[in-house]
C-alpha cells in the first residue's frame, strides 16, 4: 500500500466513528502538482483523544494545538483537530487556538491558497482558488497579505521559500506586504527562520528567491546579511546542494567563519559550514583533504557540480588520521620530550607524512623525531 492509501484507511475509520477527516496542506499541493509528498498530514473533526483511541499507536506530538502523530505500517501521519487561530498581538503566535471548529475555518487559518487546500475521495477541497494560483504558478496568501504578514511575519520567509522550491512568482500584492512588514521579522524565532532560508536556499529557483528577497528588502532582518553578501552567493558558479553548502557560500564570502552564530544552527551545520566554506577558500590542496571528512568532500565536489571524487582522494592519503601514524605521544616521551613540544612534533611529523615528505614508518619516524627534538634544543 502507498502512503497515499494508508492516508486512505485513517480517514475511513475516522469516518466509521462518526468523524470527518481530509488530507490537507502541503500533501495536497503536491498531489494537484502531480509530485510525491514528502509526508501526508490530515485534518480532522475529533479530538486529539478521540484520535487516539482509534489508533492503538498515536502520539501526542502536539497536543495543546490538536495534534497525534498516527503510525499506521511505519509511516507516520500528523492528524490534527480542525483548529482556527484567535488574535495574534505579537506577530508570532496566535494568543489562543481553538479546537473543534469546521474545515473551512481551518482551511481559513492556513497561509497561501496552494497550501490551503482539502482531499477527500477523490476530490479536491478547493475553497480560495488553490488550483488556480497553482495553474499560474504564483503564491498568494488567504485573505489579505497585510493581515496574514501581520499574524505572522515567518510567512513572508515561506513565501519566499515556497517561491525557490516551486520556481513560483509571489502575487503583486504580497511583495508589497512583504516590504512593507518584512521588519516584523524581527519578532519571529530566529531558528524558523533559519529553516525556511535552508529550504529556499536548497530550490531550484534558489537564485530568483534571492533576488526577489532584496527586491523586498527582506535580507535586511536577517543577521549578518548585506545586499553586497546577497549579490555574492546569488552570482556565485556553486550550487548549494544541502542546508551545510548554504550557508558555506555565505561563510565564504563573509570571510567570517562566525557568520553563521546567530542563526542559532546545531554545531554539526556549524562545524561542516565552515569546513565546507574553507574548501572553498584554499580548495583541495592535500593537507585540507586530510583534515575534510569524506562526507564534506563529497558535498564540496557535488556543489561545484564536479563528479565525486572524494572516497578516491581520501584512498590516496598515506593516512587517514594521526592514530595512523606509526610515531606517538608515548614514543615522543621516551625521548624526552614534554608538554607543548610533543604536540608541536607530532603535528610536524604528522604534516610531513601527509604530503609524503617523509614515510609512515616507525624506524624513519624516529630518526626524524630525534632530529627535529635535537634542532628544538630538547636533547
Ligand atoms: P513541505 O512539503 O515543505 O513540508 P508544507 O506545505 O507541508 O511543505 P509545512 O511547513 O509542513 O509545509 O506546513 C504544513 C501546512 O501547515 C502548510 O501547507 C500550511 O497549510 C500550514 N502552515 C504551516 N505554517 C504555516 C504558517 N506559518 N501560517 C499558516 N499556515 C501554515
Ligand atoms: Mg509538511
Amino acid at each position: 500500500m502507498t502512503e497515499w492509501e494508508y492516508a486512505k484507511k485513517i480517514i475511513e475509520t475516522i469516518e466509521y466513528h462518526g468523524g470527518e477527516a481530509y488530507i490537507v496542506g502541503g500533501a495536497v499541493r503536491d498531489y494537484v502538482l502531480g509530485s510525491l509528498p514528502d509526508d501526508i498530514d490530515l485534518a480532522t473533526s475529533l479530538f486529539p483523544e478521540e484520535v487516539m483511541t482509534l489508533f492503538p499507536k498515536s502520539v501526542p506530538t502536539g497536543i495543546e494545538h490538536g495534534t497525534v502523530t498516527v503510525i499506521l505500517n511505519h509511516h507516520p501521519f500528523e492528524v490534527t483537530t480542525f483548529r482556527s487561530e484567535g488574535s495574534y498581538s505579537d506577530s508570532r503566535r496566535p494568543d489562543h487556538v481553538a479546537l473543534g471548529v469546521s474545515l473551512e475555518e481551518d482551511l481559513l487559518r492556513r497561509d497561501f491558497t496552494m497550501n490551503a487546500m482539502a482531499f477527500h475521495d477523490g476530490q479536491v477541497v478547493d475553497l480560495f482558488g488553490g488550483q488556480h494560483d497553482l495553474e499560474e504558478r504564483i503564491i498568494r496568501t488567504v485573505g489579505s497579505p497585510y493581515e496574514r504578514f501581520g499574524e505572522d511575519a515567518l510567512r513572508i520567509m515561506r513565501a519566499l521559500r515556497f517561491m525557490s522550491q516551486l520556481d513560483f512568482t509571489l502575487h503583486e500584492e504580497l511583495r508589497h506586504a512583504a516590504n512593507r512588514l518584512g521588519h516584523r521579522l524581527e519578532h519571529i524565532a530566529m531558528e524558523r527562520i533559519a529553516i525556511e532560508f535552508e529550504k529556499l536556499l536548497t530550490g531550484p529557483a534558489y537564485r530568483r528567491a534571492l533576488g526577489e528577497m532584496i527586491e523586498l528588502g527582506i535580507h535586511h532582518y536577517l543577521p549578518n546579511v548585506s545586499t553586497e553578501l546577497m549579490r555574492c552567493v546569488q552570482e556565485d558558479v556553486r550550487t548549494p546542494v544541502n542546508a551545510v553548502s548554504g550557508w558555506a557560500l555565505f561563510i565564504y564570502h563573509a570571510k567570517d567563519e562566525d557568520w553563521l552564530l546567530p542563526w542559532k544552527r546545531s554545531n554539526t551545520i556549524k562545524r561542516e559550514a565552515r569546513t565546507l566554506a574553507r574548501l572553498c577558500e584554499v580548495g583541495l590542496d592535500t593537507m585540507t583533504v586530510y583534515l575534510t571528512d569524506e562526507h564534506t568532500l563529497s558535498t564540496y565536489f557535488r556543489m561545484n557540480g564536479e563528479s565525486d571524487r572524494s572516497h578516491e582522494l581520501k584512498q590516496s592519503l598515506p593516512m587517514k588520521s594521526r592514530k595512523e601514524m606509526m610515531f606517538n605521544g608515548r614514543d615522543a616521551l621516551e625521548l624526552g620530550a614534554r608538554g607543548e613540544t610533543i604536540k608541536h612534533l607530532l603535528a610536524d611529523l604528522e604534516q610531513r607524512v601527509v604530503l609524503q615528505e617523509v614515510p609512515n614508518h616507525e624506524t624513519v619516524l624516529k630518526e626524524e623525531a630525534k632530529r627535529w627534538l635535537q634542532r628544538a634544543g630538547v636533547s
